[in-house]
């Protein structure tokens, strides 16, 4: 065997961890102390139960003060869970956090394998190359930015509502952009909330006014990320604000322009169940509080063909303006806030139930304003045929959700918000009966199952465990078709009218958003955590976080939780001086590059810039992801502590060559 060439500067500790059984059940760590001490730079090597435990971080403590070490080696866990950790051990004992590494023996090694004479073999090489490693690391420090002391939050609704204000109320300014009219998202078009039976304007509102008046709060509707560069602390981003052509200001409210506009479009406020103007406000609470002109629909403003809304004896203030043009906003971020919500999933993909069909076969979000009293029917529920309220009504849980035709995934609060629906319904109209067919009833939240169970009290709903495979009308009825799959007995029911519980889905255009912000989605296009236990606010952008829907299907609580907890991360960068980035990053030797820009293209982080022609990279922005250094084809650039001289001795120690 070739031996290590190593200063005999370096004393390096290896300390294995038990992990309780984790780890020792499957890896005789005893073993692992005996063979890496046979190290010549190893001065030290001890094993202990739990070594992320005080105790644990004590023994490393002692050991690094006590033979003067130069250099830390944590056998255990993967460095996603507990790198931290020991690095901040190391600090307290004057070590450069660059000098502590972790050799991941437990995923790689005792979780995936069961012959301890084996796994054992392979805890030491594996540690063996992480000594390898760490006896050619540089004591590095972070490198420290400025940074601009100035939050963006992306989303109007709840989410960005709470964070937005959380980070306000914390004396830091906020931009607010949403893409609608108006603030409120969704939760603005909800009736009651489960479980407690919150009216949800009352809740809402509030924080809608609030956001409007807050000193340290700038709202931009109408608007939309344009383009996001920079890094945390320092993102430059470009805003696109549409026009509002009626002026916030001088609007008030006197809705004289809505009566003589000729042209009425779909609300979407409503659902598409009632009919608002060309000049127009979402619903009374909006925020803004003014009227807007949808220019789609006018009949044209340039050159002008109508007016009507303009004429002095009808706008008094003379609030129209049909000048009004497309703005773009640049300004200076420290941190970034993404809470942009969910949409329901098109019914008419779900062509067997026939909502672009038949009339009353009707979203759940139909339903909704049907049953809010600011609602096209004034908060009773009537159908949208023939304006008669429904007595027999079905409600399809898991339309297109948790199927592979469509949503494969559970979208979490349907059950609830069915059950919530159900209730309301019962207490409008008190003769009614309801039918819902459900695969499993999942209602995980504090006191969900109680109010299930409520429900199931208060109003008799029969509650069918089974598949609707069809739903069509006839002679004015609803039919539904399915399987009882409890009794194994084909379903055929008649009823009034049918709600059907879409699943949630992302936000159309998250992927143009996330390619705009260089954060990542998941398999079903929501926005993507870090972690989803360890950072699940964080996105893989440095700097960005992902509050509400937009993350994944869920439910107000969880929402506005998530999104203080983003405020939180936010102020966290915001209440620094100086950022800290890590300073792993990529290093290109100029001299020697051959210009020929391959990095440049495929590196996801935008880092690699040229100067002089040569290929330089901006370390701020460096994520040290490595693309570059393997894309590389004259193999001039390194990353520094992952560089390829490491990289060769590692792979030595793991094929037992050294
Ligand atoms: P949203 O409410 O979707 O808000 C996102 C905002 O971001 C929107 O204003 C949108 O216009 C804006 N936006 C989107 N893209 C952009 C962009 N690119 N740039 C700028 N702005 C953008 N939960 C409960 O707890 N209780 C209930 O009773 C309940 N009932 C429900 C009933 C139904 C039928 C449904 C479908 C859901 C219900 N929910 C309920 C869930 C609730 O609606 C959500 O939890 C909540 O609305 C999520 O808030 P959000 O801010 O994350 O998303
Ligand atoms: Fe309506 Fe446009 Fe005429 Fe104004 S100008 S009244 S918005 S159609
Ligand atoms: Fe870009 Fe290379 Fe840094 Fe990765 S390591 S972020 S590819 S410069």
């Amino acid at each position: 065997m070739e031996p290590s060439l190593v200063s005999d500067k370096e004393k390096i500790g290896v300390f294995a961890c038990h992990c309780g059984r984790n780890i020792a059940a499957t890896i005789d760590t005893e073993r692992v102390v005996e063979e890496v001490l046979k190290h010549p730079a190893v001065v030290h090597a001890e094993h202990y139960e739990y070594m992320c435990s005080d105790p644990g971080q004590e023994l490393i403590e002692t050991a690094i003060r006590e033979k003067r070490l130069t250099g830390v080696i944590v056998a255990a866990c993967s460095p996603s869970l507990h790198e931290v950790t020991f690095r901040e051990t190391v600090k307290r004992a004057d070590l450069n956090i660059y000098k502590c590494e972790i050799a991941n023996i437990r995923e790689q090694d005792s979780w995936v394998h069961e012959n301890k004479e084996k796994a054992t073999e392979k805890a030491v090489k594996l540690t063996k190359s992480a000594i390898e490693k760490i006896i050619r690391n540089e004591a590095l420090s972070p490198i420290k930015v400025g940074l601009h002391k100035k939050a963006l939050v992306i989303g109007g609704g709840v989410a960005g509502i709470r964070a937005a204000l959380d980070i306000a109320d914390a004396g830091f300014p906020v931009v607010l952009i949403e893409k609608t009219a108006t603030v409120g998202g969704h939760m603005a078009q909800l009736a009651e909330t489960f479980p407690t039976l919150d009216c949800a304007s009352c809740i809402l509102t509030p924080l809608m006014s609030a956001v409007a008046h807050h000193p340290n709060i700038e709202l931009h509707t109408l608007s939309e990320i344009e383009n996001v560069e920079g890094y945390v602390g320092n993102f430059h981003v470009r805003i696109k604000k549409h026009p509002r052509y009626v002026e916030p200001d001088k609007c008030n409210l006197c809705n004289e322009c809505e009566n003589v506009c000729p042209v009425a479009v779909p609300s979407e406020f409503d659902e598409g169940l009632s009919l608002r103007k060309a000049v127009f406000i979402p619903f009374p609470q909006a925020v803004p509080s003014s009227y807007l002109i949808d220019a789609n629909a006018c009949l044209g403003m340039s050159p002008l063909i109508c007016g009507k809304c303009a004429e002095p004896e009808v706008c008094g203030p003379q609030a129209v303006n049909f000048d009004d043009q497309e703005k773009i906003i640049e300004d200076d971020f420290g941190a970034i806030v993404v809470a942009t919500g969910y949409e329901l999933y098109n019914p008419t993909n779900l062509g067997e139930y026939g909502a672009d069909v038949y009339p009353d076969v009707i979203t759940s979000l139909q339903f909704e304003r049907l049953l809010s009293p600011s609602g096209p029917t004034g908060g009773i529920p009537r159908r949208p045929s023939d304006e008669k309220i429904p007595k027999r009504i079905a409600f399809i849980h898991c339309a297109g959700s948790r199927d592979e035709r469509h949503q494969p995934y559970c979208s979490h609060i349907c059950c609830t918000y069915s059950a919530k629906h159900a209730l309301l319904f019962k207490e409008l109209v008190p003769d009614a009966e309801i039918h819902s067919f459900y695969i499993d009833i999942r209602a995980v939240g504090k006191n969900y199952e109680d109010f299930i169970r409520r429900v199931q009290e208060e109003t008799g709903i029969h509650y069918t465990r089974g598949k609707v495979s069809r739903i069509y009308e006839q002679d004015g009825k609803v039919k539904v078709l399915g399987v009882d799959t409890l009794l194994d007995e084909r379903i055929e029911l008649e009823v009034d009218m049918v709600v059907l519980a879409l699943p949630m889905v992302p936000f159309q255009g998250v992927k143009d958003l996330a390619g705009k912000m260089r954060i990542q989605i998941d398999g079903n296009n929501f926005l993507q955590e870090l972690h989803p236990k360890l950072h699940p606010v964080e996105s893989a952008t440095s700097g960005i976080f992902l509050a509400g829907a937009a993350q994944s299907p869920k439910d107000i609580q969880d929402t506005v939780s998530q999104a203080g907890a983003c405020a939180s991360k936010a102020l966290g960068i915001l209440t620094q001086e100086k950022i800290s980035h890590i300073p792993t990053v990529a290093n290109v030797d100029e001299e020697n590059c051959s210009s020929c820009r391959f990095c440049i293209s495929v590196c996801p982080y935008r880092a690699i810039k040229t100067i002089d022609d040569k290929a330089h990279v901006e370390e701020v922005l460096c994520e040290g992801c490595g693309i570059c250094v393997s894309a590389c084809p004259s193999g001039v650039i390194d990353l520094r502590n992952h560089t390829d001289k490491q990289v060769g001795f590692m792979i030595k120690a793991l094929a037992g060559e050294i």
